[in-house]
């Protein structure tokens, strides 16, 4: 029967990626390339800074020393350019929609999105008689986490963050079905 500290030592294995486990003999890791990529992708998101409304003051202290998001390796950045995730804090009025939209165009492949917050989701509270607000900014670009609130606390929008990294997780760099039958009707058109 194996020792308490055996059982838990090999519990806190499993959890740990595996560059935290400790290779005191060398070794060698075997994976995929897919696996690989993201993993270093999840690893390092750097998001814009860049804040809309009242959600981007919560954004901002998820981001500060309190809940310190840098240890799981968010970053912020200046420019779209250098940046991956952009985070839509707070309302999106039909004013501010074509810079959003730009600065999502400005940032290289690949990105993802995160809606932070219930103006962002739909409206919020200006779903109704908002006339100036785009009623959901998944109107104007693609979103891939949704954090509910209004505004969301710190902790939701780091859930986010974690849901986004499930989501990487289970990128593949084979084509889906559905493009690769495409692909394949198209050839035997031009065959024939
Ligand atoms: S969801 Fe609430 S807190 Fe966030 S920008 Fe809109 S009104 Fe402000």
């Amino acid at each position: 029967m194996k020792k308490n500290w055996e059982q838990s030592s090999e519990n806190k294995t499993q959890k740990m990626g595996f560059l935290d486990q400790e290779f005191e003999h060398g070794g060698v890791i075997l994976t995929t390339t897919e696996d690989l990529l993201n993993w270093a992708r999840l690893s390092s998101l750097w998001p814009l800074g860049f804040g809309l409304a009242c959600c981007a003051i919560e954004m901002m202290a998820a981001m500060a020393s309190g809940y310190d998001l840098d240890r799981m390796g968010v970053f912020p950045r200046a420019s779209p350019r250098q940046a991956d995730v952009l985070i839509v804090s707070g309302t999106v009025t039909f004013k501010m929609a074509d810079r959003v939209r730009r600065l999502y165009e400005q940032m290289p492949e690949p990105k993802y999105v995160i809606s932070m917050g219930s103006c962002s989701n739909c409206g919020g509270p200006y779903w109704e008689h908002g006339y100036h607000v785009v009623k959901g900014v998944d109107r104007i670009i693609p979103v891939d986490v949704y954090v509910a609130g209004c505004p969301p606390r710190p902790e939701a929008l780091i859930g986010g963050f974690i849901q986004l990294q499930e989501k990487i997780k289970q990128h593949t760099l084979v084509r889906p079905k559905a493009i690769e039958n495409i692909i394949e009707n198209h050839k035997i058109d031009k065959t024939s």
